[in-house]
């Protein structure tokens, strides 16, 4: 006998990996997921969910549920690709060039539909409401508050007949983990994204002349080594932080002195008190070292997502939960990374929990590398933990 947490069937399988890979195939990057929408809609119509919403620009959101309690649980499955050339060699690798699947959102996407398509069979059996939302533009850092913005937390998105959510799951394929490896570590666990670009200015000249100009490449070089004291020397050790300048770009020939180099870069943090120091103390080292070298430092600094925090309730409730699900074979509590994430906004608003799915193992690919490969094998059990939990947390 099925019920809404049953481990998926060979046919639920099937259909899990074909979504995946008409997915993968057709790969749209952030806030442009016009086609990605158009099929899922397809597809959920094909599965009998009609009432689909357009939410956040290219999302989509659906809801389930007799609606008798207040409770309810949003899944969130982001929906963007990247701009990355894939040379993963597989046979429904992208048809679309210089645009990849290259983070597993295809699967994320294929995983909720498997969870919506239980949904739809087993609606009666939520007493409150589920909240299944495809979100665009993850990799941008804007999907998740376009959809906040259009009312996916408050209920306004649903013309008056919404729901407040009040909790939150999602997940993420993640390749250093082995597949059956489900992680969910209580508190911060994902960065606070910031990203800089610092301007530097000089005074061009004769490369054999440098008493008669103000070198922009050596001023900017102290710069990039002197931001580095932010995490060394200003931040409590046991709080991470890492500002990282990803380019530095200056200069036209070898003997001339370069009049401006412009640096950019990301910062990354968890705690919300240190990252509000964080523009600070980064304009006045570019400052104050620019000017030690004669030359002087423009510095634009801007958020893009908060840090991550998994509500210690629900990543606990999660753990419990995925401990007794087919396929699991090993849950971790303590994986954390200073990449970002904009479920981060979500979970900001409501108690939650954002699990990872082994999909690979040490010896895979990174995501966002044009090799990168999900293994098909971790779809299922991702499936299968996401509907134990909204099981348990619907007390059913
Ligand atoms: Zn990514
Ligand atoms: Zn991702």
């Amino acid at each position: 006998m099925s019920s809404l947490s049953a481990p998926l069937n060979a046919e639920e399988i099937a259909n899990l990996v074909h979504w995946r890979r008409c997915l993968h195939q057709e790969p749209e990057l952030s806030l442009e997921e016009y086609d990605t929408q158009t099929w899922l809609l397809k597809t959920l119509a094909a599965m009998g969910a009609h009432d689909v919403h357009k939410v956040g620009g290219t999302g989509l959101a659906l809801r389930f549920g007799r609606g008798e309690t207040d409770a309810t649980l949003l899944l969130r499955a982001d929906m963007d690709a990247l701009p990355v050339d894939e040379q993963s060699g597989l046979d429904f690798a992208s048809r679309r060039p210089g645009h990849m699947h290259a983070c597993g959102h295809d699967g994320h996407m294929a995983s909720l539909l498997a969870v919506t398509q239980r949904l739809v069979a087993h609606a009666s059996e939520i007493p409150g409401h589920v909240v299944v939302a495809f979100q665009p533009g993850e990799e941008s850092g804007r999907g998740a508050v376009k959809m906040i913005e259009d009312g996916l937390l408050d209920g306004r998105w649903l013309d008056g007949r919404g729901s407040r959510v009040q909790a939150a799951y999602g997940l993420h394929l993640w390749s250093p983990l082995p597949v059956g490896v489900i992680s969910c570590a209580s508190g911060p666990t994902m960065a606070a994204v910031d990203d800089f670009t610092i301007t530097v200015r000089g005074r061009g000249g004769h490369g054999a002349l440098p008493h008669t100009a103000d070198d922009a490449i050596v001023a900017a070089a102290h710069v990039v080594v002197a931001l580095q004291s932010i995490a060394s020397r200003r931040t409590n050790p046991l709080e991470p932080v890492v500002v990282t300048v990803g380019s530095f770009h200056g200069g036209s020939a070898f003997n001339v002195i370069a009049e401006e180099v412009v640096l950019r870069g990301t910062v990354r943090s968890f705690d919300k008190a240190l990252g509000e120091h964080l523009p600070q103390w980064l304009t006045q080292i570019a400052q104050a070292t620019a000017q030690a070298h004669g030359a002087t430092a423009e510095v634009q600094y801007q958020r893009y997502t908060v840090a991550l925090r998994n509500d210690p309730a629900m990543a606990d409730r999660l753990a419990r939960v995925a401990q007794k699900t087919a396929g699991v074979t090993t849950v971790d509590r303590e994986l954390r990374m200073m990449a970002g994430e904009d479920m981060a906004f979500f979970l900001d608003a409501v108690p939650g929990c954002f699990f990872f799915v082994g999909c690979g193992g040490p010896q895979a690919e990174p995501h966002h590398s044009p090799r990168f490969v999900v293994d098909e094998a971790a779809l299922p059990v991702g499936v299968n933990v996401m509907l134990s939990a909204v099981s348990e947390f619907f007390g059913a």
